[in-house]
C-alpha cells in the first residue's frame, strides 16, 4: 500500500530583544559566563513578579503579519506548570487561552509547485534555562530562562520532508530580514509532529512528537526515519504506534521514545493573575505595521524585477545589512543591478582579501553611492572606482577627497589622450602590425599601454572608441 506522509510543526524561534521577556536581564546572545545574566525575578526567587517586555509583543506581531495571521487585539498569559531543575519556578509562563496571532498562512515554493501551509496561531513565551551535565552531577546555568521566545504552530499540512526544509529556510530568512531573529543554530528549534495514512485516505493516523530539534539536516533525516517506521509498524505489524514524544538520536539516526505525549491536564494551566492582558489598540497596530518592513518575497520581487540575478537575491536575502546598504543606496539614486554588482562583487572581493565576510561590511550608503555615481557620470573610470572603494573600506578615507589627492578623474582632454595614444602606437609598431595581420589580442596590449601611460585615470570607453578609430578606421 502507497501511504501519506503527514507533518505539523512547533518552532520555537528566540527573538532578538535587548532584554529578556518579564526582566531588564540582557536577553537572547547577550550572557558570556554561565549564569551572568540572571537577576531575582527569572531565576524564580519568591515573590518577584515579572514586567512585560513591550518589544516582545511587537516582534510577536510582526511575524504574524508576515505570516499572514490574525492579530488578536485581547492577549493574556497562563502559567504552563512543571517541575524541572531548568525551570526555578516551576511553571514557564505562555500562552494557552489569547494566543497573540491567529490563522496564518504561508506559500510555499516547492519542485512540486507552491503549497499552502496553514499556521494554527503564534504565541509569546519564556525560555527554560539549560542543564550542563558532568558526570553524575549537572550544573545549571539560568541564563536562558524567561529570554523570550515565539512559538509558530502549524496546522498537519506539511507532506515531505522538502516542504518542511523549505518552510523553515522561509521563516528563518523571514526573521532575519525582519530583524526577529538571527535565528542562529539553538535559538531556532522545532517539535515535528508526524503521521503516516493510506494514501487517499481522509483520516490522520496516530501522530508522534519528535522534541526539540535544532538542525536542519537532523529534522530531515528524522523525518525519514519515522516515517518509515511509522509505515513499518502499519504495514508489517512490528510495533503497535502511540502518541507518543520521542527524540532523535543523531549518531544513529533513530528515534527513541521519551515518554507517554502530556495532555493538556498535565500542565494545570491556569491564567497568570501576575500579568495584565496586553490590549493591541489600532493606533499600536498601525504604528508596529507601518515599521513592518517588505516582506522577503515582495523583496525577492523587487530585486527580480530590477534584473538582479538569483544568486545575488539569494545573498541579499539572506543579509539583512547588505540589502539594507542596497535599498538605500537605490534610494539615493543609483541603479538597483549595477548597486548590487558594486556590493556583491567589488566590495565582497575586498572584504575576501581581508579574511572578512559580507556580513563585516563597513561603508554607508553615502560613500558607496558616491562612488558608484562618479564612475556612471565619467568623473573616474572603473577601475579608479574599485581604487577609492578599497581605500575607503580599508583606510575609512573620504571617497572625494580620496580622488582628488591622487588625481583619478579622468579629467584629461581629448587632444592629450590622442597625442598619447599616437606616440604608443608609433612606439607599438609590431603589435599594430600583428594587429592588422590578425592577431586580435594585439590591440588589447595597445589599449592596456595607453592606459599605463594615462596613468590608469582615463574613461576606458573614450581611449576604446579612439583606439578603434586609429586600427580600424571606424
Ligand atoms: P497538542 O495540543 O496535543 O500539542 P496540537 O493540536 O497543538 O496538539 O498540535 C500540535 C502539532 O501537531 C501541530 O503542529 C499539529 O499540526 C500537529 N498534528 C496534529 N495532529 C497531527 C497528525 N495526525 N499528524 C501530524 N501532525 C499532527
Ligand atoms: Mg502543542
Ligand atoms: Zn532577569
Amino acid at each position: 500500500m502507497k501511504y501519506e506522509l503527514v507533518i505539523g510543526l512547533e518552532t520555537h524561534v528566540e527573538l532578538s530583544t535587548e532584554s529578556k521577556i518579564f526582566c531588564s536581564c540582557g536577553g537572547h546572545s547577550a550572557s558570556k559566563e554561565p549564569n551572568d545574566c540572571v537577576c531575582p525575578a527569572c531565576s524564580g526567587m519568591p515573590g518577584m513578579l515579572p514586567v512585560m517586555n513591550k518589544r516582545v509583543v511587537e516582534l510577536a506581531v510582526t511575524a504574524g503579519l508576515m505570516l499572514n495571521c490574525e492579530i488578536s487585539r485581547y492577549t493574556t498569559f497562563d502559567k504552563k506548570n512543571y517541575y524541572y531543575p531548568d525551570l526555578p519556578c516551576a511553571y514557564q509562563i505562555t500562552q494557552l487561552n489569547h494566543p497573540i496571532c491567529t490563522n496564518g498562512c504561508v506559500t510555499l515554493k516547492t519542485s512540486e509547485g507552491e503549497r499552502d501551509i496553514h499556521i494554527k496561531q503564534i504565541h509569546m513565551e519564556e525560555d527554560a534555562g539549560k542543564l550542563v551535565h558532568a558526570g553524575k552531577a549537572s550544573f545549571v546555568d539560568f541564563n536562558r530562562t524567561s529570554v523570550p521566545l515565539i512559538e509558530i504552530v502549524t496546522q498537519p499540512d506539511f507532506r515531505s520532508a522538502e516542504e518542511v526544509l523549505v518552510y523553515l529556510n522561509k521563516l528563518k530568512s523571514m526573521f532575519r530580514s525582519g530583524g526577529i531573529s538571527e535565528c542562529e543554530e539553538g535559538a531556532m528549534r522545532c517539535d515535528v509532529n508526524i503521521s503516516v495514512r493510506p494514501e487517499g485516505s481522509t483520516e490522520f493516523g496516530v501522530r508522534t512528537e519528535i522534541k526539540n530539534m535544532a538542525s536542519f539536516e537532523a529534522i530531515e533525516k528524522a523525518i525519514k526515519y519515522e516515517a518509515q517506521r511509522h509505515i513499518d509498524a502499519l504495514e508489517f505489524e512490528t510495533e503497535e504506534l502511540v502518541q507518543e514524544t520521542r527524540r532523535f538520536d543523531d549518531a544513529s539516526g533513530k528515534t527513541f521514545a521519551m515518554r507517554n505525549k502530556e495532555t493538556e491536564a498535565d500542565y494545570r494551566y491556569f491564567p497568570d493573575a501576575n500579568l495584565m492582558p496586553i490590549i493591541i489598540d489600532d493606533a499600536w497596530l498601525e504604528q508596529i505595521k507601518a515599521a513592518k518592513p517588505v516582506a522577503v518575497d515582495e523583496k525577492a520581487d523587487a530585486y527580480r524585477e530590477a534584473g538582479i540575478s538569483e544568486k545575488e537575491i539569494d545573498m541579499l536575502i539572506h543579509n539583512h545589512k547588505v540589502s539594507k546598504l542596497l535599498d538605500d543606496v537605490v534610494t539615493l539614486g543609483c541603479n538597483a543591478k549595477n548597486a548590487a554588482g558594486w556590493i556583491l562583487t567589488d566590495c565582497a572581493g575586498v572584504l575576501r582579501k581581508q579574511g572578512k565576510l559580507l556580513g563585516d561590511l563597513e561603508i554607508t550608503a553615502e560613500e558607496l553611492s558616491t562612488i558608484i555615481k562618479m564612475v556612471d557620470e565619467n568623473k573616474v573610470n572603473r577601475a579608479s572606482g574599485r581604487k577609492i572603494l578599497t581605500a575607503v573600506l580599508e583606510e575609512g578615507v573620504d571617497p572625494v577627497a580620496y580622488c582628488k589627492e591622487n588625481e583619478l578623474d579622468s579629467q584629461v582632454d581629448a587632444s592629450t589622450i590622442e597625442t598619447i595614444m599616437d606616440r604608443v602606437i608609433s612606439e607599438n609598431a609590431q603589435a599594430v602590425e600583428d594587429y592588422r595581420n590578425g592577431k586580435v589580442k594585439a590591440k588589447q596590449a595597445i589599449f592596456g599601454a595607453c592606459m599605463r601611460e594615462l596613468k590608469n585615470t582615463a574613461d576606458t570607453a573614450v581611449i576604446k572608441s579612439l583606439l578603434d578609430q586609429k586600427l580600424d578606421g571606424k
